[in-house]
């Protein structure tokens, strides 16, 4: 199947429901026990635009987990659009750290934990050549960088969701198991992409071996380990044409960024024919670019085949692979699920300064007494009345 029959089956009448739609709505299907959902969050490059975020990948699975492989740059938009409650979200895997597979942690960290994550992320992660060229480092810099963001909300929500846990693993380690729990392993094989770190993802779960690829040039490591794979992720990156027209780059670059720092279209074909997945998904492109690197596949690869987009999404099961698109509302915001976050942390310093709070002008204030006092009423608060110790405070009546 491919995009280009996302339609649906035949309707019997001009009133009735249509069959076999090639949509999924978010949250309207359980997935069976041996099922996985995987739905492509982001498939673009670096600059990421409007339309189209950069690499993210979200698997659920048939047991409730949830896990995000890579979070590039926009990617949020996607994943929010999904309608699922933070507490779901909190497990992260990178497999390298450019921004187009990271840039958006900031987004599900701090966002997540105001629309009511309970707990820490998790995010796992390479080491690097250097200490300060993997996981560990990265995460302990993001967090420094986004201290006053996370000073202000500790005091505000509540701590322990702006807190990472973080699990970096040996970038070198070849077939290495980095997680195995409720019945999912995840195992890892270097990649060779920009400098030492970067990972490709092998995922197993109820018999089948799904795989997530990051940015990598065709490796022997990949072919050995995901020979006939149920479903296997993998960049195939925009053409060296490409480069050169829409980012005017030198020729020669454009060549290596394509087809030495990445995996081209035909040998995308060459990996695939080779390790023949039941299903094989290409991505790192725009969406204008996916004919070039269609064309070039189709040279070296006739078997299943998606050129990803946003959005497009798999169900998968030993039996059948079905691909859809995602259909999603733009104004999908928070969703609440059944954990509720832990109360604000009593005796926190208060990051605001007395010479600040001060500064409350009060008139605007008071105009909003009526408001308060509907809301106290409404939930009981009462007693909770705070404008009384302000010096502004002047009762409406
Ligand atoms: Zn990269
Ligand atoms: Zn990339």
């Amino acid at each position: 199947m491919s995009t280009a029959q996302a339609a649906g089956g035949m309707i019997e009448g001009p009133n009735v429901i249509a069959p076999d739609r090639y949509v999924y709505y978010p949250g309207t299907e359980v997935l069976a026990e041996d099922e996985v959902r995987v739905i492509a969050c982001g498939t673009g490059m670096p600059d990421a635009r409007r339309g189209q975020a950069s690499a993210c990948f979200l698997f659920e699975f048939g047991n409730g987990e949830k896990m995000i492989f890579d979070i590039g740059t926009g990617s949020m938009r996607n994943i929010n659009a999904l309608m699922i409650p933070a507490e779901y979200l909190t497990k992260v895997f990178l497999s390298h750290l450019h921004t187009d597979h990271w840039g958006d942690l900031d987004s599900l960290w701090a966002g997540g934990w105001t629309a009511g994550r309970p707990v820490p992320l998790e995010v796992w992660g390479p080491s690097g050549m250097r200490e300060d060229m993997g996981t560990k480092h990265a995460i302990a810099g993001f967090l420094q960088a986004f201290n006053w963001d996370y000073v202000t909300r500790a005091y505000k929500i509540t701590p322990s969701p702006g807190n990472i846990t973080v699990h970096e693993f040996d970038y070198k380690a070849v077939n290495n198991e980095v997680y195995n729990q409720n019945g999912i392993r995840v195992r890892t094989v270097p990649a060779i992409h920009a400098g030492d770190g970067p990972v490709s993802f092998i995922i197993d779960y109820a018999g089948m071996t799904l795989v997530y690829g990051g940015d990598t040039s065709p490796n022997k490591w990949f072919v050995e380990h995901t020979k006939g794979a149920d479903f296997v992720i993998h960049e195939a990156f925009a053409t060296p044409e490409f480069f050169v027209r829409d980012y005017n780059q030198p020729p020669q670059l454009a060549w290596r960024a394509c087809c030495q720092f990445h995996t081209s279209g035909p040998a995308f074909g060459k990996i695939m024919s080779t390790i023949q997945p039941r299903h094989a998904v290409s991505y790192h492109t725009f969406e204008e670019g996916i004919d070039g690197v269609r064309d070039g596949i189709r040279e070296t690869y006739d078997g299943p085949l998606s050129v990803a987009v946003d959005n497009m999404v798999w169900n998968i099961t030993k039996d059948k692979i079905v691909e859809r698109m995602v259909v999603s509302t733009d104004r999908a915001s928070g969703v609440p699920g059944p954990t509720r976050q832990p109360p604000p942390v009593r005796g926190q310093a208060n990051p605001m300064s007395k010479f600040i709070a001060e500064g409350e002008w009060g008139p605007a204030f008071n105009a909003q007494n009526r408001l308060l006092d509907a809301h106290s009423e409404k939930y009981n608060l009462q007693e909770q009345d705070w404008r009384k110790q302000r010096p502004w405070y002047e009762p409406t009546q």
